[in-house]
């Protein structure tokens, strides 16, 4: 009777931490799911991203590839206005641990807004973190940046991208920590709600623009690029969460710099030099 009685008991816990359960019923680990990773000298790593599979050879044979540096000398002034019309709005949204980084994405194709670039409307999809920094300004690389995923019905995309340094915390991100830390090492989603784009503060309109790729596989290029020149600020504690929070392979989740070969990179307001960093 006693031992029944303990075997009911068991199956209690049992289901109340399946339903009671932080972590989603579809966590699962990632060891060994990972296509591609981050680590220098794996067989898997950024080098040959391109040999993985047949559909990444632009990983490895794209001449358009991202990031890149983005130093004074190679940038092109010009000297017109911000013409990119953000139109942003507030839509529910999941939060995906991919293993190899975090994600917010926007429920719908174009509840989230979009930006709009020479008469063109990108639907804003999703956003997501590296760190440290993908891109690099004179050589220098910062301690995280944020990508924004935009893309038309017809499949062209356009990232806009954030740098921060260590400082203050930054208020979106603080929003989203502790769905963040809760899904620490485990590959999965939930939802979290409303998410207005709009607190992802542009900040400025001097930025730098140049065609380029996405910077995980399948390295797709045709990406129009725009990098803000402002850079912001993140908490040790905050870059230190999402690094926990991916899986290790991933801890350091941004691709090495790629030859810029022949491309122009714009750079839009008065002089690169001209910051307030
Ligand atoms: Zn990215």
């Amino acid at each position: 009777m006693k031992q029944q009685r303990t075997y009911v008991l068991c199956c209690c816990t049992l289901i109340f931490a399946l339903v009671v359960s932080p972590l989603s019923v579809t966590a699962q680990e990632v060891e060994d799911e990972r296509e591609f990773d981050y680590t220098e000298g794996s067989e898997k790593g950024p080098a040959h991203w391109g040999d993985i599979k047949e559909e990444w050879a632009d990983c490895k044979t794209g001449r358009l590839q991202s990031p890149i540096d983005m130093s004074d000398r190679r940038v092109k002034m010009v000297q017109k206005k911000d013409n990119m019309k953000r139109n942003y709005r507030p839509f529910n949204a999941t939060l995906k641990n991919r293993g190899h980084d975090i994600m917010v994405q926007w429920e719908g194709r174009d509840k989230a807004g979009s930006i709009q670039l020479n008469c063109t409307r990108y639907f804003l999809r999703q956003c997501h973190w590296h760190s440290p920094s993908e891109h690099t300004i004179n050589g220098r690389r910062y301690d995280m940046e944020l990508h924004m995923i935009h893309t038309t019905p017809e499949q062209k995309i356009a990232v806009v991208g954030y740098l921060y340094k260590i400082g203050k915390p930054d208020a979106f991100l603080s929003k989203l920590l502790n769905d963040i830390v809760s899904m620490t090492d485990q590959k999965s989603e939930r939802n979290i709600g409303i998410v207005d784009p709009r607190e992802i503060k542009f900040g400025g309109k001097k930025y730098y623009r140049y065609m380029g790729s996405l910077t995980t596989p399948p390295c797709k290029q045709g990406v129009i690029w725009t990098i803000n020149k402002k850079i912001r600020t993140i908490s040790k504690d905050q870059v230190r969460a999402l690094r926990v929070a991916v899986h290790d392979y991933a801890e350091k989740n941004a691709r090495p710099l790629q030859p810029l070969n022949q491309r122009e990179i714009h750079f839009h307001g008065t002089s690169p030099k001209d910051t307030f960093n």
